[in-house]
C-alpha cells in the first residue's frame, strides 16, 4: 500500500532557510541519481560517498552555483533509497531555483519529515529512534539533547525489544503448557510461569519509570515559587526571568493567577511558576488561586519556599512548610538587602539568602536549582507520552496475565501476554502503527 509513495523521488532543502555558509538540497528515491546528474550535467558516474566539486545548473542548462555533490546509493543511505546531496553556497534563491529544476526533472517536494519516514519504512531506524531524532533536533537543553541521542542510537528501543522478547518467552512457556490436560499441568510448570511473569513485570516497571523521566525531560522541569503574601515571589520570578511578567505590588494577595516563565538553567529548561500561596482566604477568586497553587506544587519537580529575611521565620512560613511536606524544596530568604546577617531557621534545611531587588544571591540560587534538578531530571533516553501510555497498557496486560495465571486460566494468560507484547511493539513500530505515522513525522521539519 505504501509503494506508490516509495516509488517517487522527493526533494527538499536539508538546511535551514535563510542565507548561510552552506545550503544543501537533498534528493531521495529511484530517480535521485538521474535528476542530480542532470542538474550537474554530469556524464560519468559518481562513486558512492565521495565528494565531487561540481557546477549546478537549472533544467535549461543555465549555471546557478557550484558546490559539493555526495551520492549515497540504496540501501546504505539515510532513507535506505538512493540519496544525492547538492551542497551549494547557501543562497536561499539558488536553492529554490535548484529545487524548482529538480521538480521539472520529475522530483516532487518532500513533506515535513518525509525523509525520516522513508528511513523508518525502509527499516533504517525504528519509530522510537525516529522520534529520538526529532527530539534531538528540537532539544532545548543539554540534558534533552543527550537523552534524545540515546534514543536515536536505539538505547530505548533495545530495552523495549528485550522486554518484548522476555514476554514472548513467557508466552512460549505458557503455550507449551496448553498442550497438556489440566491434571498434567505440574506445579513446577506453574511456578516457572509465575517466576518469568514476575520478572517481566519488574522490568516493565523500571522501564516505565525511565520512560516517564524521558517524557518529562522533553517538557522541562517545573519549579514552584511558594510562600506567604508579600515575601517577594513575583519579584523573584521577574528577577530570575530578567523581565517584568508577574505583577508586583505592596498589597498582599495580588498574585491570583499563576504566572509562568521559561528559563534556561545550566542546560535545563525550567518552567518557573509563581503561585498565590497557600494561605486560607474567604475570597472565592483567591481560593481558586490557592487550589491551583496546590496542584502546581504537586506537579512540580522542585519547590522554592520564599520567606522574608527581614521578617524572619513566621508561624505561617512553618505552616506552609509543614503542609508542603516536601523533600524537594529549598528555602529562599528574599529581601536579603534589608538584613546584615542570615535569619535563623528552627530546623536545618537547604536555604540561601537572595535579593530580588539587588540581584544578590541569584546566581547561587540558579546553581542550587541546577544541582537539585540535575539529580531529578537526568533521563537515560528521551520518550513521549505515547510511549508511556503503551508501557502502561503493557503493564495492565501483565497484571491481568498474573490474575489469569492465579486462576489457572492459561488460555486467558496467553491472550494477555500477546496483548502485552503488542503494546510494546507500537513503541518501536514493529506492528500496527500506520495510523500514528502521520502524526509523528509531520512534527519534523521539511528536508529531514
Ligand atoms: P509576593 O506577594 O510574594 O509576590 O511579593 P511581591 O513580589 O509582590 O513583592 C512584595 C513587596 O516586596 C513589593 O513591594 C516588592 O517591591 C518588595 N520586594 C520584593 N523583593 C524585594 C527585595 O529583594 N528587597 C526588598 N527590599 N524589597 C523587595
Ligand atoms: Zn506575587
Amino acid at each position: 500500500a505504501l509503494d506508490y509513495r516509495l516509488g517517487d523521488t522527493i526533494v527538499a532543502p536539508a538546511t535551514a532557510m535563510g542565507e548561510a555558509g552552506v545550503g544543501i538540497l537533498r534528493l531521495s528515491g529511484p530517480r535521485a541519481l538521474a535528476i542530480a546528474r542532470a542538474l550537474c550535467r554530469r556524464q560519468r558516474p559518481w562513486e558512492p560517498r565521495r565528494a565531487y566539486l561540481q557546477r549546478f545548473y537549472d533544467d535549461r542548462g543555465g549555471a546557478l552555483d557550484q558546490g559539493i555533490v555526495l551520492y549515497f546509493p540504496a540501501p546504505n543511505s539515510f532513507t535506505g533509497e538512493d540519496v544525492v546531496e547538492l551542497q551549494g553556497h547557501g543562497s536561499p534563491l539558488v536553492l529554490q531555483l535548484l529545487q524548482q529544476s529538480a521538480r521539472r526533472l520529475g522530483a516532487r517536494d518532500a513533506r515535513p519529515g518525509e525523509f525520516s519516514e522513508r528511513a523508518f519504512l525502509n527499516g533504517r531506524m525504528d519509530l522510537a529512534q525516529a522520534e529520538g531524532l526529532a527530539d534531538l533536533i528540537h532539544a532545548q537543553s543539554e540534558s534533552q539533547a543527550r537523552a534524545a541521542l540515546a534514543s536515536l542510537e536505539g538505547r530505548f528501543s533495545e530495552k523495549i525489544n528485550e522486554l518484548r522478547e522476555a514476554i514472548l518467552q513467557v508466552l512460549a512457556l505458557c503455550e507449551a503448557g496448553l498442550d497438556f490436560s489440566e491434571e498434567d499441568l505440574g506445579s513446577a510448570h506453574r511456578d516457572a510461569l509465575e517466576q518469568a511473569l514476575k520478572t517481566s513485570q519488574r522490568r516493565l516497571e523500571s522501564l516505565l519509570q525511565q520512560a516517564r523521566q524521558g517524557a518529562r525531560l522533553a517538557r522541562g522541569a517545573r519549579v514552584a515559587l511558594i510562600g506567604r503574601p508579600n515575601v517577594g515571589k513575583s519579584s523573584l520570578l521577574n528577577a530570575l526571568a530578567g523581565r517584568e511578567s508577574a505583577i508586583v505590588t505592596a498589597i498582599a494577595g495580588t498574585t491570583r493567577d499563576l504566572v509562568r516563565e521559561e528559563l534556561q538553567i545550566g542546560g535545563l529548561t525550567v518552567e518557573l511558576v509563581d503561585t498565590a500561596g497557600l494561605q486560607d482566604s474567604a475570597d472565592p477568586v483567591e481560593r481558586e488561586g490557592i487550589r491551583r497553587s496546590r496542584a502546581t506544587v504537586a506537579s512540580s519537580q522542585w519547590v522554592l519556599l520564599v520567606a522574608d529575611a527581614a521578617a524572619g521565620w513566621k508561624s505561617d512560613d512553618a505552616r506552609i512548610l509543614a503542609e508542603l511536606d516536601s523533600q524537594r524544596l529549598t528555602i529562599v530568604w528574599n529581601k536579603g538587602d534589608l538584613v546584615a546577617k542570615a535569619p535563623v531557621l528552627p530546623e536545618p534545611r537547604p536555604q540561601l539568602v537572595v535579593s530580588a531587588r539587588t540581584g544578590a544571591g541569584l546566581d547561587a540560587l540558579r546553581m542550587e536549582l541546577q544541582r537539585s534538578l540535575g539529580a531529578v531530571e537526568a533521563a537515560p533516553f528521551s520518550a513521549r507520552n505515547r510511549h508511556v501510555h503503551a508501557l502502561e497498557e503493557c503493564g495492565n496486560a501483565l497484571t491481568e496475565a498474573a490474575t489469569a495465571l492465579s486462576m489457572g486460566n492459561e488460555e486467558l494468560l496467553a491472550e494477555c501476554l500477546r496483548a502485552a507484547g503488542a503494546s510494546l511493539a507500537t513503541v518501536t513500530g514493529a506492528m500496527d502503527v500506520e495510523e500514528i505515522l502521520g502524526a509523528i513525522f509531520s512534527q519534523f521539519c521539511i528536508g529531514k
